[in-house]
């Protein structure tokens, strides 16, 4: 006998840290949601994410920060060292918090405890149904979607939201395109103790082959993210912890003094993708089933939380196509824009033609010598200009969530 399917007004599919976000918003904002979301198995996330003010508050006001922030690191600073080799080296910059009048620019926060902490957010969620299974096929109509998940049982919901990363069954489902492309790079993540502070300053060492990232964790440690070649990264990964000890003490040139112990290695290749639209119908995506972008300059995952914020709103306000195609539209020019910067920033370092580094060093001394140019591309690169998302504001979602005796929404 088939079992009755699970119902509600919206499903996500997939349980990434944008896909719990944005079912948790939806839950707060008082709209009926199922998640649809494997279990959490395998092998463990090692990334951190740098996440920028707007991600932050918008974490505070879900009320998950305070379990996650014991386990992340302010961020005071961002250095760009140019260590490409080239004829012409562009001066070392220093963004400094306390320069923009800010404490902080935003906190590195192990993307393990970040999953962690808002699964049990989801788990405790009224209005909020979690189902542990796979979609394996969907099919969708003028009124809404039928999930058909792997052990037989159905999800109907009248908006389906695709958080299923970078190959979205939703996106697919949806007809929506995809343009994908490849970069001749692999990235190589670890944390690693040192012997000297890193003061919460996170450092972009620009090289030949990709940038080499530190960033702050708690204590005396970074978090590494070392872009290279895919056969040296290949190489890197497969080191003995003294080797790649030596090999990553010559890449920082002494920055962090000597490297002490060195956490699990992962390995990413990299690579691009941006939909053709944001959403339609009654389909939205969000996060990587939406854009994929090299991990330079922080922006992945912040650009994702922004697609949560952005479509809760949309939809909190007008449920249906009208809130989908409001949230597409609204989420277009950001999108756009980060992709084509951090693309066209990864092929200045890739590219072996000297008006590209001129343009680029032209770029990195104008940053250093212009203090308006600097505060412009700081506040552009933490939050983009535009509106804030009401629910990265602080007390922004109690604005947008049910006053009691409301009832639900949609
Ligand atoms: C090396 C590296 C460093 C990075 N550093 C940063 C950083 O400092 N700051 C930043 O902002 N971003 C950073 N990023 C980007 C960031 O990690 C990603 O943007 C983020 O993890 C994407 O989250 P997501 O939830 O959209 O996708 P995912 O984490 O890929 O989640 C998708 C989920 O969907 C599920 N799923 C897939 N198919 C189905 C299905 N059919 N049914 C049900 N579920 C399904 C999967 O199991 C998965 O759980 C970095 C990326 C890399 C590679």
């Amino acid at each position: 006998m088939s079992k009755p399917p699970t119902s509600s007004r919206v499903a996500v599919v997939g349980g990434g840290p944008v896909g719990l976000t944005t079912a948790l918003l939806l839950a707060r904002v008082g709209i009926p949601t199922t998640l649809v979301a494997p279990p959490v198995g395998g092998t463990l996330d090692r990334r951190t994410a740098a996440l920028f003010s707007g991600s932050v508050t918008l974490l505070r006001n879900l009320e998950v920060w305070e379990g996650i922030e014991r386990t992340a690191a302010a961020i005071r600073g961002i250095r760009i060292i140019d260590g490409r080799g080239s004829l012409l080296r562009a001066p070392e910059t220093l963004f400094t918090a306390e320069d923009h009048g800010v404490a902080e620019f935003g906190f590195n926060v192990p993307n393990a405890s970040l999953t962690a902490r808002l699964s049990e957010a989801v788990e405790a969620q009224a209005n909020l149904t979690v189902v542990p299974a796979t979609v394996s096929s969907i099919s969708l109509t003028e009124q809404g979607s039928t999930l058909r998940l792997a052990d037989g049982r159905d999800v109907t919901a009248a908006i389906c939201i695709g958080a299923d990363g970078r190959k979205s069954l939703v996106r697919a489902a949806a007809g929506i395109e995809a343009r994908t492309w490849q970069y001749p790079q692999a990235a190589v993540v670890a944390t690693f103790e040192h012997q000297r502070p890193h003061r919460g300053v996170s450092t972009e060492f620009h090289r030949r082959h990709g940038p080499l990232t530190t960033v702050p964790m708690p204590g005396t440690a970074s978090s590494l993210v070392w872009v290279d070649a895919p056969e040296k990264a290949e190489q890197l990964a497969g080191l003995t912890d003294d080797d790649f000890r030596t090999a990553l003490e010559a890449e920082l040139c002494g920055l962090l003094g000597i490297v002490g112990e060195i956490g699990p290695r992962g390995m990413f290749a990299l690579s691009g993708m941006s939909a053709s639209v944001l959403g339609h119908g009654r389909v939205a995506l969000v996060g990587e089933a939406a854009h994929v972008i090299p991990p330079i300059g922080a922006q992945g995952l912040n650009l994702g939380l922004r697609d949560a914020a952005v479509l809760a709103e949309c939809l909190a306000q007008d449920f249906g196509v009208g809130g989908v195609a409001r949230y597409a539209a609204a989420r277009a020019p950001d999108v756009g824009t980060r992709i084509t910067a951090i693309d066209s920033l990864n092929r200045s370092l890739l590219s072996d033609l000297l008006p590209t580094h001129l343009l680029r060093g032209a770029g990195l001394f104008a940053l250093k010598s212009v203090p308006a140019l600097r505060r412009i591309v700081v506040q552009e690169g933490l939050q983009p200009s535009g509106e804030i998302p009401l629910v990265m504001r602080p007390g922004g979602l109690e604005r947008l969530s049910p006053q009691p005796g409301e009832g639900h929404r949609a």
